[in-house]
């Protein structure tokens, strides 16, 4: 966090040219790999993730086995070469906390008691990162799920808003999320206007968090709406 915010802004305008409550271009294809169940392309301005799922399947090892309902696992991986000074391979703090909150905004959304004793393995790859990863992963995530025919109640939608040089922007970029004030990725289920998932990076006042929660709500609609596009465009002969 720095002041150095003030010139992130000008005249209502951010750094690469973006309204403060404008998302970053968005691309989605669905199906992009032959041994998954269901799998994601994701890119979002500088992101570039695939997510893949696998399941229901036999869970490993068996101890890990529900008898009422399916398990949900995720993992959340940063490939050495997506950030700028390369990052070290393997799980990382970060890495462990973004796959647990990634499976936690997942999870509401699917209908795990349809597939008792199995599992739904989720894995999500950043290959190149420029802030909002955690939430790009969710976006294709669920994506992937809807591609695995995995019974759902929605898709989870997912954005980050913030506060950079005293104002609530959408969807931070890298410079944004470095040196802004505040970092909150969101995440919905829209069509049930459910938060799933909700982090804080910094400090709001409440009237700004509200803000920012509005924001959020107004992303997530927008993803959700390229998600449910995406997901038709494949499925539509
Ligand atoms: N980042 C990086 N190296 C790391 C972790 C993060 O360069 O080891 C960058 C990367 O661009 C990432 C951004 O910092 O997208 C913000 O990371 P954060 O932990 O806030 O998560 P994210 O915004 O990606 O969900």
């Amino acid at each position: 966090m720095s002041d150095k915010t003030i010139e992130f802004i000008e005249k209502g305008r951010r750094l690469d040219g973006r309204k403060l409550d404008e998302l970053r271009p968005i691309k989605i294809e669905v199906g992009v790999l032959k041994r998954a169940n269901g799998s994601c392309y994701m890119e979002s301005g500088g992101n570039k993730v695939m997510a893949a799922v696998y399941g229901p399947r036999e869970v490993h090892p068996r101890r890990m086995e529900d008898a009422t309902k399916a398990i949900v696992r995720c993992r959340y991986n940063m490939a050495s070469f997506s950030v700028e000074d390369r990052k070290r391979p393997g799980p990382d703090r970060r890495s462990v906390e973004i796959s647990k909150v990634s499976r936690e905004a997942i999870e509401p959304i699917i209908i795990k008691e349809h597939f008792p004793r199995s599992a739904i393995d989720i894995f999500i790859e950043i290959l190149q990162a420029d802030a909002g990863t955690r939430t790009a992963g969710i976006n294709a995530a669920s994506v992937a799920l809807a591609d695995a025919g995995i019974p759902m109640r929605g898709l989870v939608s997912a954005c980050a808003t913030g506060k950079v040089g005293g104002h609530i922007v959408l969807d931070l970029m890298k410079e944004e999320d470095n040196y802004g004030e505040a970092d909150v990725p969101i995440a919905m289920d829209v069509q049930n206007d459910k938060v799933t998932l909700l982090q804080m990076d910094g400090r709001l006042t409440q009237d700004e968090f509200k803000q920012a929660l509005e924001l959020a709500r107004k992303g997530c609609k927008e993803i959700y709406e390229m998600q449910r596009q995406a997901l038709i465009a494949k499925y539509t002969v």
